[in-house]
């Protein structure tokens, strides 16, 4: 006999999976944990497990062939809404949803060819010129759908090196009942960037932390653990490994192959930018719901721990090395776990699936000069990682072709863009108001009670 209390869990696990199946509520598992099963609502509020762990469906829907194989029938509005009415569930009413979907992806989503062999999926055309956009979005609108009838405020607590911050502020910009409280490192982030973070205002506040991002990490962490702190506010994060932000990239994934079809008859090699590998791993998680693709190909910098991985089997986290595409400077990509989930652990079929390739600065730079003078299109570092990758891959393997996820505008990298091509690149009109804008923000010392005191007194 079992001891009662694992009769108990077991039964409970029991209970809450009959549950899910009689009001099509899905169920996301912690990774660390499997005996923890949440709603899509209590995953989106908490953004992650016990111990740290990562949230994951317990199921996989299927495409509906029809769907799938007609996309070009279906405006971008419902293909959106399909790929993610499975997981809000019961959740969200089927005309929010709908309606959340359609902001999520009110910017052109546009598929340009730059050459024969490799096209670019321009994800950047979102308020804050990122792809984090989309995932933030979506984020955003349902965390404020769940807390509408909550009576709490939430204090929304991000460290940015970058892209995250901008995207999250934008999301949330005037959300009634969420405050968000983002660190960046200063001087450390790109002028563009740094007036995304700190010009809006509002709901939204920027801290300038004497430091580095790891300063800035290491306090929001502190603040998360920290029981006066927990006790007068309820804090919640935004990076990526919340699934609210996860799973909505896979939308542009069948955007992309709308487009695709249109002019080719095979399937697309699919490379995209990597870092923390939320991206990669919602495309590929669309490819096992029945998303046709050729092949994936993780486009890594010099942080190379996941490319290794593919080619010698050998999974060794590094310490992070700073390179030209920063937003990829990740040297333990979190959503790893779940791309081993979706594959079962089974290697072989890993690497059949999905290969990886590690560019560095130098040839990151030649390629933003080569593609400029070849073929006129302007890349900046993160998507030309991406370009070179797939360029490999092509030569390794005639005949076939497909397309690099651009993740963000060359405009939020002119350095590096300036250096490999000499041209200056034109900020885009919706930039010059905010370029405009005041900076404020508040400066402190990467010291935690300082922080501490700003977070205590906001409230
Ligand atoms: C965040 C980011 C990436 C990496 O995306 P992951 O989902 O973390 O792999 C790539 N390019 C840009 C510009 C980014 O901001």
């Amino acid at each position: 006999m079992y001891p009662k209390s694992i009769l108990q869990e077991l039964k409970s696990l029991v209970k809450i999976r009959i549950n899910s199946i009689k009001t099509k509520t899905m169920i996301y598992y912690n990774l660390k944990d499997k005996k923890e099963q949440v709603t899509f609502k209590t995953a989106t509020i908490k953004g992650q497990g016990k111990e740290k762990g990562l949230f994951f469906p317990n199921v996989i829907p299927q495409f509906e062939k029809d769907f799938i194989e007609n996309l070009n029938h279906f405006s971008d509005e419902e293909i959106a809404f399909q790929c993610m009415k499975d997981f809000a569930g019961n959740e969200i009413p089927e005309s929010i949803l709908k309606e959340i979907v359609s902001q999520t992806i009110n910017f052109d989503i546009p598929l340009k060819k730059i050459n024969d062999k490799i096209s670019i999926l321009e994800l950047f055309h979102g308020p804050t010129l990122a792809f984090k956009d989309i995932g933030a979005r979506f984020m955003s609108q349902s965390l404020s759908y769940f807390l509408k009838d909550e009576d709490k405020k939430v204090t929304v607590l991000v460290a940015t090196s970058g892209d995250t911050g901008g995207a999250v502020a934008h999301g949330f910009y005037k959300t009634s009942g969420v405050n968000v409280v983002i660190l960046y490192p200063k001087n450390r982030v790109s002028p563009v960037q740094e007036k995304q973070l700190t010009a809006l205002g509002e709901n939204i506040s920027a801290i300038e932390v004497n430091g580095t991002f790891d300063d800035c990490q290491t306090m929001v962490k502190q603040a998360f653990s920290d029981q006066e702190i927990n006790a007068s506010l309820f804090l919640t994060s935004a990076n990526s490994i919340n699934v609210a932000r996860w799973l909505p990239q896979q939308i542009y994934y069948l955007l992309a192959l709308k487009q695709w079809q249109k002019t080719n008859n095979e399937n697309p090699v699919i490379c995209v930018p990597s870092g923390n590998f939320g991206n990669i791993c919602a495309g590929i998680l669309t490819h096992f719901r029945g998303l046709p693709a050729e092949h994936f190909i993780a486009a890594c910098n010099e942080n190379d721990s996941i490319p290794t991985y593919l080619n010698t089997q050998k999974l060794e986290y590094k310490k992070t090395v700073a390179t030209l595409s920063n937003a990829m400077d990740v040297g333990h990509p979190s959503n790893f776990v779940r791309i081993l989930e979706i594959f079962e652990n089974q290697f072989k079929n890993l690497q059949s699936t999905v290969s990886g390739y590690s560019i560095n600065d130098d040839k990151t730079l030649k390629t933003i000069t080569d593609v400029y003078t070849k073929y006129g299109y302007t890349l900046e570092p993160h998507s030309a990682v991406a370009f070179a990758a797939l360029e490999k891959y092509t030569e390794e393997n005639p005949g076939k072709k497909g397309f690099i996820l651009g993740t963000a505008h060359p405009v939020k990298f002119p350095d590096a863009v300036e250096k490999a091509t000499h041209i200056t690149i034109e900020l885009p009109e919706s930039l010059a108001d905010l370029m405009n804008k005041e900076k404020k923000t508040v400066e402190i010392n990467a010291d935690f009670e300082e922080l501490k005191r700003i977070l205590l007194d906001k409230n």
